[in-house]
């Protein structure tokens, strides 16, 4: 069954999506085909893997304890979310 033509032949614009598990299921289908015959797409599909794990990773704290400038303010308000 041929994909329909008139999308983009890349699928970069999916990628993201596709590396976070946000697809719908057509949508993935045409990611995961595209990726098995298209090096480039590929590539950078890899990367955008790679780089996920690394912000996954990071956590929230990892990021606040970045900022040893943080205003008191907000220790001020509790932080329970
Ligand atoms: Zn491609």
């Amino acid at each position: 069954m041929p994909l329909p033509h008139d999308e983009e032949p890349h699928v970069r614009l999916l990628l993201g999506a596709y590396v976070l598990g946000g697809l719908t299921a057509g949508e993935e289908r045409q990611a995961s085909g595209h990726l098995q015959v298209c090096d480039a797409c590929r590539t950078e599909y890899l990367e955008l893997v790679e780089v996920q794990g690394l912000l996954s990773l990071i956590t929230e704290a990892d990021l606040l304890d970045g900022f040893d400038e943080t205003p008191s303010e907000i220790d001020g308000r509790g932080g329970s979310v």
